[in-house]
């Protein structure tokens, strides 16, 4: 029948994700720090570093969530510039809206899902996606739509956790599937909100297969840089 099971399991893939950033939204920037030892500040820094944002550009934060990256960009890009906070979530979104604030600035912030973004052709000098792709249901067209906002000669920076080195995957593999709920139960009364963050990392695609998702898009000369030994990878793809 049309209600497939493929269809079925889109469904509640994508209620599964409303749900666990709904309860993960008060406590996330806390639990970032504690579950990457603060490594997901070097990360984000190196992208900033990488994505060559200047003066007076146009950046779209795809995912933001608590605004970290658009935070940074809105500083690099000054009064001349334009950088919108967009997720599909509104307990996250509402704080990273308030996070901005906070720190004064002025943002345009949009809810949306990166499936359908409400944004013209050709428009953003950059496009960042941080630890947000792995949540969408259908990549290639997320990747498809952020690749349509981008300007020619424009960027698209993908963060996101990846295939770590082999010598280092059983230990990662105790942290994600033992240490990590258990953190999650303790910090945040949530285990099985963190039990869906291991898995969801776990199937994400590796360095090489999101390579060729970005160029099968129609991205070019993508690459990418490991860091902390593959358990995040940065991806860089241009549109020519
Ligand atoms: N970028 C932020 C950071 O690096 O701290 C937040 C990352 S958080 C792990 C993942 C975010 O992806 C959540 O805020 C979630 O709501 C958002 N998300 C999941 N699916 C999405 C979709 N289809 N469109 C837009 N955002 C989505």
């Amino acid at each position: 029948t049309h209600f497939g099971f493929e269809t079925v399991a889109e469904g509640e893939k994508h209620k599964k994700v409303a749900e666990v950033f709904s309860s993960v939204a008060r406590r996330y920037d806390v639990m970032n720090d504690l579950m990457s030892f603060g490594l997901h500040r070097l990360w984000k820094a190196f992208t900033i570093q990488i994505s060559g944002v200047g003066r007076g550009d146009r950046v779209l934060d795809v995912a933001g969530g608590t605004a970290d990256l658009s935070l940074a960009f809105a500083k690099r890009v000054g009064r001349d510039g334009q950088v919108w906070l967009t997720d599909i979530n509104h307990a996250m979104l509402s704080r990273g809206r308030d996070r901005v604030l906070d720190r004064g600035f002025a943002l345009p912030v949009a809810q949306c899902d990166a499936e359908k973004l409400p944004f013209p052709d050709n428009w953003f000098d950059c496009v960042t996606v941080a630890f947000g792709l792995r949540n969408m249901t259908h990549k290639d067209v997320a990747l498809a739509e952020m690749r349509r906002v981008l300007r020619p000669g424009g960027r698209l920076l993908v963060l996101e956790f990846s295939k770590v080195w082999a010598p280092l995957a059983p230990a990662y593999d105790l942290y994600s599937f033992k240490i990590l709920p258990w953190m999650g139960d303790k910090v945040a009364h949530d285990a099985d909100s963190y039990r869906y963050l291991a898995e969801s990392i776990r199937m994400h695609p590796s360095q090489n297969e999101l390579k060729e998702l970005m160029e099968r898009v129609g991205l070019k000369r993508v690459d990418y840089f490991n860091l902390t030994g593959g358990v995040v990878a940065l991806h860089r793809g241009y549109k020519l």
